[in-house]
């Protein structure tokens, strides 16, 4: 190819979706810029979209080829595409036949495209016939998901970006945007700086980068959000600062959240969550006030043994204030995956359907095998993201194939996750590099194309679907994930996976979203690349697309009304914390790293920023245990230890530590991998594991 090319796309890597433009010079060196004409960033880039270019320019560590080994003892050999996929349609025909189809299982990723997510389930759910397929967005939105559902009746976010320039109050739970969703926070920051007035309220253990434009930071005591948010409802009616006659008209359920925050007072619920009564009442006078009223979260909510009840609890006050349906207002969940949100369209998850349609409905079960022309689909929900490695560990689950995910240093406890990976009778692994710590597992080793090396579509946190170029050729063999897995299918003999094109997955898609509240029959990769995104649902071929949803105030249950939720549990139900092991873990995301590190890992100035793992401690912590300001601590409990730099200072909570998730094995040791240490509690209706809870000691490390 010679002269300079361009291609637009969306930026791989956080929910916020930042249009990009690539330049591709004659020697085939790629540039990458903010697309300025994009709605959601305007031309900005955070330094990790900023560093695109060098990721995909960077193929020393792609898996080249398909590699295979025939038993544990032998060492990977490459093989062809064909000898690679008839050995795994030989292994899944052969255990199914022995074990039945819930012995199999497919764990893939919110980076995947929404075609690869909706093939992958059309061939699990359809034709190989089990519910197995959950994904890592289980580890991210899972709970949001649960409390939508409950609320408005369904998994939807109902606002947009452009709804923040609207709005005169935020609360910012259980997130920090200034490092994990950097454009957004940019577009918040400027926002505030431009109207002083706009009130924001941070709630967070930590004193993280948000904070510097909070007008109030609430450091409640970890897995204390759901009495704080019933205080401020508590406040709330007391003032008389609700919107009776939205609760009359719209909603339903306000008696019985009413009698339950009215079980704690002010005072208790200050103790509790360890902050003032003083505060409680800002945060309900800044709310109260406010004419148009935004709540962000993310997993500081969601990553929880109780997570969908901190959900309905946060989205309680939405519906209390009458702030949702309108411009300006309303919950917003944000994804930590690009395309979390497209694969919850196709239902990819374990207990989720095609098109928002609903598993445990024996209709719509029919209406999508049907529309597939596959088995009927199974009523029973597959496993989800831990169960399926707690099943291979007990031996129901015999083979996993791995999509795009580094589970080794992603879930919880990940000792347990490697041990069930020896154990496992087959492992697929289909990804693009050879330094997720994963790979290593694998009996088959398939050789993906990443970012701009394939086309398809994504879905942002705003229900904005975008349309990805082609821009590169993948290296070596590496083929985009959705024609492996057509491939697959077709050696395991089923029909409805001919697919020419992309595109045609996605017009099949469309059509099974008609009639659905995600409708979006109305578009094509045409209109994606002349007329640019479109928000969901776009039900006709000359809808423009929806930007905000409930503006009729008729919600999506079958009242059409929007529920309020009493939690179930105000307690948190995580581990106690003990003599042996005091201190609360929590972990989360820096600014310059990505997940497990296997892209931003490859950018060399990605890693000036913060170059190693770390562990934050409140002074007084370290203090207690003689330890000093880039002392080597060990960090253990029951379930594994992990060995690295302090940091310490005052900005986390006393009896609070965090660690960042993003490192795995460090120079053949996993002293810096946190998941050594989380727990494999999970919320039992979201089954989102517990991340921000895990009771720890940390001692000094003394060099033998
Ligand atoms: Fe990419 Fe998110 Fe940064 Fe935007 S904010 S450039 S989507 S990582």
């Amino acid at each position: 190819m010679s002269g300079n090319k361009s291609y637009k796309s969306t930026c791989s890597y956080c929910g916020v979706g930042c249009g990009i433009i690539v330049n591709k010079d004659s020697k085939g060196n790629l540039s990458v810029k903010g697309d300025p004409d994009y709605p959601v960033n305007k031309g900005m880039l955070c330094s990790k979209g900023m560093n695109l270019n060098y990721v995909v320019q960077n193929t020393s560590d792609r898996i080249l080829h398909p590699e295979m080994r025939w038993s544990r003892n032998h060492p990977m050999e490459q093989v062809s595409w064909d000898s690679a996929l008839d050995r795994a349609s030989a292994v899944f025909k052969s255990i199914i036949k022995k074990h039945g189809p819930d012995s199999v299982g497919f764990y893939v990723s919110g980076q995947c495209t929404t075609e690869e997510y909706y093939i992958i389930n059309k061939l699990t759910k359809g034709f190989i016939g089990t519910n197995n397929i959950d994904t890592n967005s289980r580890l991210c939105m899972s709970s949001a998901v649960v409390g939508y559902k409950k609320t408005v009746g369904e998994d939807s976010v109902p606002i947009s970006y452009e709804d923040i320039e609207l709005a005169d109050c935020f609360l910012i739970a259980g997130a920090n945007p200034a490092w994990c969703h950097p454009i957004l926070f940019r577009r918040l920051e400027n926002h505030k700086e431009a109207n002083p007035n706009v009130k924001i309220v941070v709630v967070d253990p930590r004193k993280t980068q948000t904070c510097a434009i909070a007008d109030l930071h609430l450091q409640i005591i970890p897995g204390t959000d759901v009495v704080l948010y019933n205080a401020i409802a508590r406040r709330l009616i007391e003032k008389n600062k609700i919107d009776k006659k939205f609760i009359k008209n719209h909603t339903k359920d306000f008696e019985s959240l009413k009698e339950k925050v009215y079980e704690t007072s002010l005072s208790s619920a200050a103790k509790i969550c360890g902050i003032t009564v003083n505060e409680i009442k800002k945060a309900a006078l800044y709310i109260g006030h406010s004419m148009r009223f935004i709540s962000m979260w993310t997993m500081g909510l969601n990553q929880s043994v109780i997570g969908v009840d901190k959900n309905v609890s946060l989205l309680n006050i939405s519906l209390l204030t009458g702030q949702i349906g309108k411009p300006g207002s309303g919950p917003f969940s944000l994804t930590g995956q690009p395309n979390a949100m497209g694969g919850r369209e196709v239902g990819g998850m374990a207990n989720l359907l095609a098109a928002h349609k609903d598993l445990g409905n024996p209709e719509h079960r029919t209406q999508v095998s049907d529309f597939w022309g596959g088995k009927k689909i199974s009523e029973k929900p597959g496993l989800t993201a831990t169960e399926m490695f707690d099943s291979l560990n007990s031996g129901k689950l015999k083979a996993i194939w791995i999509v795009c995910t580094n589970p080794v240093v992603s879930l919880p406890n990940s000792l347990e996750v490697e041990k069930a990976l020896k154990k496992a009778n087959f492992v697929i692994v289909q990804d693009i590099s050879h330094n997720s710590e994963t790979t290593k597992y694998a009996d088959l080793l398939l050789p993906a194309a990443g970012w701009l090396e394939k086309e398809g579509t994504m879905t942002n946190s705003e229900r904005r679907i975008s349309y990805l170029y082609k821009g590169v050729e993948p290296p070596g063999e590496a083929l985009p994930d959705a024609e492996i897995i057509a491939r697959f299918a077709q050696k395991m003999n089923f029909e409805g996976f001919d697919y020419d094109s992309a595109s045609d997955i996605f017009d099949e898609h469309c059509m099974l979203t008609k009639y659905t509240n995600i409708d979006i029959s109305g578009l094509s990769y045409e209109r994606l690349k002349n007329e640019g995104s479109f928000q969901w649902p776009v039900p006709s071929i000359d809808h423009k697309g929806t930007p905000r949803l409930f503006e009729d105030k008729k919600f999506y249950t079958s009242d059409e009304k929007a529920h309020f939720n009493v939690p179930k549990h105000t307690e948190n139900q995580s581990e106690k914390v003990s003599k042996n092991f005091p201190l609360v873990l929590t972990t989360g995301r820096i600014r310059d790293q990505w997940h497990t590190r296997t892209r931003t890992g490859k950018v060399n100035r990605l890693d000036t920023h913060i170059p190693s793992p770390y562990l934050e401690i409140n002074g007084v912590d370290a203090f207690e245990r003689n330890i000093k300001d880039g002392d080597i601590a060990i960090i253990k409990n029951g379930r594994g230890e992990v060995r690295v730099k302090v940091k310490f200072g005052y900005d986390i909570r006393k009896g609070v530590v965090f660690m960042p998730m993003h490192w795995g094995k460090i120079l053949d040791n996993d002293f810096g991998r946190a998941n050594n240490l989380t727990n494999n509690l999970i919320d039992p209706i979201s089954k989102e594991p517990d991340f921000k809870y895990s009771a720890v000691e940390v001692i000094k490390f003394k060099k033998p």
